[in-house]
């Protein structure tokens, strides 16, 4: 490796985009990456279909990041989802819009597009190592890099950091990088799951009978607003598109306050009074089971929800069951371990960063990607926005070499 170069360290899509981006205009990039081969966590993403973007309307699309948003929109202005899928079309994946309005590549996989994009960039004279793991700073700030070979420092001109969030660590991004940035005084926020599941404290019987089971079309509630979907009962407790979406506003309120709940209404459509009158109707000495039927079309999991969050008195009152059908608490103990979520929150403060990506404290250190404190639902946008800052921190670095005259 020669000393005079673009060191990329990561090579998930944050880290390869920015190599792209910079090889296409004459640069040498040398791309660093800690595992046996590029973009796990990204392969692993197309194990059950790769949502690569979104189709909504971009004015909507770029209220996804929360807090976030203000501070990702130029990037994100400057790699649409229609870029996305452009730049896909060039490396041979065509993608199609599905039903909700994500997009996917036609054959569904992150596979042929990584493999043709780790082409791309080796005809492009990027220079990719895989088993490079950077492991800290040495004195005069050079990356410390272990090889198969031994350790190696690399002083680059311009260095981006693209390590990743801390979810699924085994894929390689493990937050280990943490620890010797933190040493140097870049402010980092603790990393937190998020688009992750929830524990339950389901009875045995309950778990033995639904874990594995879907809760199909319920409107669930929380800080984060309302929606319809689905969700799945887990052994531990709770996951699924629908609690992902909920995630972070649960998360937050679990810390906040110890406690949260996930608000569900398992008879959309139907109105609590018309409930109330039916259940009135029917005679109290009939089963749970056969009057959450006739009079409110419940039964299976719905039912055995009801059943194991409501206690007797509920049960047996009509207005009161009508409204826990409508609304009824579903109390979450704590969100799965980080290791099983879909992304993280947290990692280095957008503060921390100028316009080009480029740490305040550090100049020509770079960062981009899931390392950064953003987060956004499952839908496309994580994937979008680690292309996005790739590409914007490498258009930075390009900026950066081009004031310093090297
Ligand atoms: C199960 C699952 C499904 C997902 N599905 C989707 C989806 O459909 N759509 C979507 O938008 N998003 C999805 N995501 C999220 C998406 O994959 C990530 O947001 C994205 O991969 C993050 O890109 P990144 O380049 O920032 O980090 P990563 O992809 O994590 O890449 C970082 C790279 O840096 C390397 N690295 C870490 N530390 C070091 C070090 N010290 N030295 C050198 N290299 C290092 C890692 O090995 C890794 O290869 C999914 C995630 C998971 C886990």
């Amino acid at each position: 490796m020669t000393d005079r170069t673009v060191l990329i360290l990561g090579g998930g899509p944050a880290g390869l985009m920015a190599a792209e981006t910079l090889a296409l205009t004459g640069h040498a990039v040398t791309v660093c990456e800690a595992m046996p081969t590029f973009g796990r966590k990204f392969l692993l993403a197309g194990k059950s279909g790769l949502n690569i973007t979104h189709s909504e309307d971009f004015s909507l699309f770029r209220t996804r990041f929360g807090a976030a948003n203000d501070r990702l929109a130029a990037a994100l202005d400057a790699f649409t989802p229609t870029d996305v899928r452009n730049w896909a079309a060039s490396l041979g994946t065509e993608t199609f819009v599905g039903s909700s309005g994500r997009v996917f590549p036609t054959v569904m996989k992150a596979s042929p597009l990584l493999r043709a994009w780790l082409k791309r960039l080796n005809d492009l004279g990027a220079s990719l190592r895989p088993r490079h793991r950077f492991v800290g700073f040495g004195e005069a700030g050079e990356s410390v890099i272990a090889t198969p070979e031994g350790e190696i420092r690399c002083h680059a001109d311009a260095t981006l950091l693209a390590f990743g969030g801390a979810s699924w660590p085994k894929l390689g991004s493990d937050a280990a990088w943490v620890k010797p940035l933190r040493d140097k005084g870049i402010d980092i926020a603790d990393f937190r799951p998020a688009n992750c599941g929830f524990d339950v404290a389901w009875s045995e019987t309950f778990r033995e009978r639904f874990a594995g089971e879907p809760v199909k079309s319920v409107v669930a509630t929380s800080d984060a607003g309302s929606r319809q979907g689905e969700f799945v009962i887990s052994r531990h407790g709770i996951e699924g598109s629908l609690v992902y979406a909920h995630a972070g506003a649960l998360r937050d309120r679990l810390t906040a306050d110890g406690t949260a709940h996930l608000l569900l209404d398992l008879a959309p459509g139907r109105d609590a009074a018309r409930l109330t009158e039916q259940f009135t109707r029917l005679p109290t000495k009939m089963s749970l089971s056969n009057r959450l039927r006739k009079a409110a079309g419940l039964d299976g999991v719905k039912a055995a929800l009801l059943r194991e969050c409501l206690d007797p008195g509920t049960q047996q009152n009509p207005t009161r069951l009508a409204h826990a059908i409508k609304a009824l608490p579903l109390p979450l103990l704590r969100p799965r371990p980080i290791t099983e979520a879909i992304s993280s929150a947290g990692g280095i403060r957008l503060d921390a960063l100028d316009s080009r990506f480029m740490l305040k404290a550090r100049p020509g250190l770079f960062c981009a990607g899931e390392m950064l404190d953003w987060e956004a639902p499952t839908g496309g946008y994580l994937l979008t926005a680690c292309f996005a800052t790739g590409k914007a921190a490498a258009q930075g670095i390009e900026a950066w070499l081009r004031e310093k005259g090297a």
